[in-house]
């Protein structure tokens, strides 16, 4: 119709940012309509987070079944029903949705389907594909994501994926190119390496996450070519052109044209904020050039009702960090003091092993001018760690010398996404190593790695000297 519908909060966008922001609001008292153009739960729970998890998850099983030997399993014809993996990964991921619109519902958020447009500071506009209504906000919180950068001769096609596309193959592939090796192509080379494609990783730059210590990385890097994954970096990808049944890709190397056929190319380059076509000049949003919104310490843009989080704003794009922002949003809205403070966000690689780090690490905290102590401890030195054949890996504390608090933790091994809350946690809670080598961790438990880090941090470890 063309009445207009009026609203309290109104939240552009049912992602992680977009639904908890929407459910916040709603607790706070506000009246909520969150918009939605594709599914409830946007990226991470569709063609994100969470079935790039399950993928991962079956091809481990599969390899780990093959490769037990070690440990006294010898198993015979493993195969995999891939056909069957799509299947339960799309059982997890409608679970997961079908969660959300319940949570929506059930704090009374309505849910409106449509894509969303602002056509003033206080006006949206929501168009399904036969109908218009224009919904008046007091304030509106805009969560709409972000999408893969395409990138020049690697037009998106059959042949030609991007993660979207690799979550979503109907088969194993025998050969796969991977373009850029960030953490999104290391998880997804990992998850289709362990399931018996041949994999090949471009990466631009002299080393693939780069975003993590090298200590890190180069675990990761050594399990990948033992699956057999082929790491080329300083390669720069040049053009991919489509075979009868694959795709040809060309690439530059040590100033030499190179070439490699595969039956898909998945380019992982990055990602790029959907901040286009949604009117926001029109509401008077400032967007930068790299097209993220400015936002102030509580998710407000220079609209001063308008409120933007998630992987439209700078920060890592990632769902918790999302999630993080649509709560202080909703809280800022609702006039509480909340503040964005990204000291204890962590983030997490799930390759094998599986990185995870949290606060600086020791290069960060030296260019902060705080003078640290970096303390490691080995899996291989942990009794859980050898009972799970699982020893690759580490925990290092980084405590600030003066005091040994905690600025920042880093983990490398198996279960490392898991065991970083405890160390984003102790973070937050303004704890020093002192008092996580005297919290008494169960054994025999991955956790006592982090004790044992802070006992080493102290000058004072039992299990190495
Ligand atoms: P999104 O999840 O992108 O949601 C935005 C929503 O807005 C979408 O549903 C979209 O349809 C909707 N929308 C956009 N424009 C409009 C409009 N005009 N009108 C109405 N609706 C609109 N992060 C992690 O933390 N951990 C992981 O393990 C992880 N793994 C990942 C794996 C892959 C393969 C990918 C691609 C990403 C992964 N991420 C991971 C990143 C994570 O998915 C994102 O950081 C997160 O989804 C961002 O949340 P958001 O709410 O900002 O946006």
């Amino acid at each position: 119709g063309d009445f207009a519908i009026e609203t309290g909060t109104i939240v552009v966008g049912a992602g992680p940012g977009g639904y908890v922001a929407a459910i916040r609001a709603a607790q706070l008292g506000q009246k909520v309509t969150i918009v939605e153009k594709g599914e409830l739960g946007g990226v991470c729970l569709n063609v994100g987070c969470i079935p790039s998890k399950a993928l991962i998850t079956a091809a481990h099983r599969y390899e780990q079944a093959k490769h037990s030997d070690d440990i006294g399993i010898v198993a015979e014809n493993v195969t995999v029903n891939f056909d069957k993996v799509q299947e339960w990964k799309a059982s997890v991921v409608n679970k997961l949705t079908g969660g959300v619109e319940g949570l929506l519902k059930g704090n009374k958020v309505e849910i409106v389907r449509g894509e969303a447009y602002f056509a003033d500071a206080n006006t949206l506009r929501v168009m399904d594909e036969n109908s218009a209504q224009t919904y008046k906000f007091k304030n509106a919180i805009v969560a709409t994501g972000s999408h893969p950068i395409e990138i020049p001769n690697f037009k998106f096609s059959e042949r030609v994926i991007n993660s979207t596309g690799a979550l979503a193959l109907k088969e194993v592939p025998a050969k796969m190119v991977v373009v850029g090796g960030g953490y999104i192509g290391a998880e997804l080379s990992t998850a289709y390496a362990n399931f018996g494609t041949e994999v090949t990783i471009l990466e631009g730059a002299s080393e693939i996450l780069n975003g993590f210590e090298k200590q890190m990385s180069a675990l990761v890097k050594r399990n990948l070519k033992k699956k057999g994954v082929k790491i080329v970096t300083k390669a720069m990808a040049k053009a991919a052109e489509e075979t009868e049944n694959g795709v040809t890709v060309t690439y530059e190397v040590d100033g030499k044209e190179e070439k490699v056929e595969a039956d898909y190319v998945l380019v992982t380059v990055g990602r790029k904020p959907n901040t286009q076509e949604l009117g926001l000049e029109q509401a008077g949003v400032k967007i930068t050039d790299r097209g993220l919104i400015e936002i102030d310490k509580q998710c407000r843009t220079s609209v001063s009702n308008i409120y933007a989080i998630g992987d439209i704003v700078q920060g890592p794009p990632l769902a918790h960090k999302a999630s993080y922002e649509g709560k202080i949003a909703a809280e800022a809205i609702a006039g509480e003091r909340s503040e964005i403070d990204y000291m204890a966000i962590p983030a997490v690689c799930f390759t094998e092993p599986e990185l995870a780090v949290v606060g600086y690490t020791e290069a960060e905290a030296k260019e902060e001018g705080i003078e640290v102590i970096a303390a490691k401890f080995p899996f291989a030195a942990n009794g859980r760690a050898l009972a799970l054949n699982s020893t690759d890996g580490f925990v290092k504390l980084v405590t600030r010398k003066e005091d040994g608090l905690l600025v920042g933790a880093q983990i490398a091994g198996s279960g490392a996404s898991d065991m970083i809350a405890e160390l984003g946690l102790a973070i937050e809670a303004g704890m020093t190593a002192e008092d996580i080598a005297m919290t008494i961790h169960a054994h025999p438990t991955l956790g006592e790695i982090a004790m044992e880090a802070a006992e080493v941090a102290l000058g004072t470890p039992i299990h190495i000297v």
